[in-house]
């Protein structure tokens, strides 16, 4: 949308000016993005808000039972990370965010820095509410969390060969979530939760993948009042539970 509008007033400057000015219309490079533009190649050592930014984009890019600290200290499991995000993406795989790396991350992404993928109102139904208000935590919270899952599922969605996944559920206030009958506890209530409903690929695979996009609490096939969609949550313990996996 920003480009658009850009682009209008552009066209408009033409108009008023004449086509002598084309050499001043030169694009813009002060921001790359219409999200968040990195201004500085990153690499293990490196340390700051940039280094969370990309974290919050590779976090579903880990290993097995990995769950990648969101704490802006470019260490070796954020390069392992970034390693599997160009791999994934057919990039040379070098573990530093260079140039390469953030024109695809630029391109995976929209304006409000989510994946383009998913989208905020994708996850709001609210019961009805379609907010992201009445939680255990703000609104701007709630967001972030959900923000945090999406790009994590964007990885499971690629690493399952671009598979369109279907969110059945992802935030809920208080009420949303008893009248649901979720946990006293929930995650859903802190934007901390998704879950995705029964489609292609199968329930169990969709289980299975959770666990190496970062996933802590993960409730599939078995679980009480899970046989009918996958709970994917974020939280410091595990709780991997999938009996009839
Ligand atoms: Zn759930």
């Amino acid at each position: 949308m920003f480009r658009r509008i850009l682009c209008v007033v552009s066209a408009l400057a033409l108009a008023l000016v004449g086509t002598v000015t084309v050499q001043v219309l030169a694009p813009d490079r002060a921001a790359a993005d219409g999200c968040y533009t990195w201004e500085r190649t990153l690499q293990q050592g490196a340390n700051g808000a940039d280094v969370t930014q990309l974290q919050i984009r590779v976090a579903g890019w880990v290993s097995s039972g990995e769950n990648l600290a969101l704490d802006g200290d470019f260490g070796p499991a954020t390069a392992a990370a970034v390693k599997r995000f160009q791999a994934g993406y057919g990039l040379p795989q070098t573990g530093v965010a260079d140039s390469a790396t953030y024109t695809k991350i630029y391109e995976l992404q929209d304006n409000d820095c989510t994946p383009i993928h998913f989208a905020y109102s994708e996850f709001d139904n609210n019961c009805g509410a379609n907010n992201y208000l009445g939680g255990k935590v703000s609104e701007a919270t709630a967001k972030e969390n959900i923000k945090r899952i999406m790009w994590q599922l964007e990885a499971m969605r690629r690493k399952l060969g671009d598979r369109a996944l279907n969110v059945t559920s992802g935030f809920r206030s208080v009420s949303c979530n008893n009248a649901s009958g979720g946990s006293s506890t929930s995650l859903h209530m802190y934007g901390q939760a998704a879950d995705l409903g029964l489609n292609n690929p199968a329930q169990c695979t969709l289980w299975n993948a959770g666990k190496s996009a970062g996933f802590e609490e993960l409730l599939g096939p078995g679980y009480p009042g899970h046989n009918d969609h996958v709970h994917f949550g974020n939280k410091a313990s595990r709780s991997w539970s999938a009996p009839n996996c």
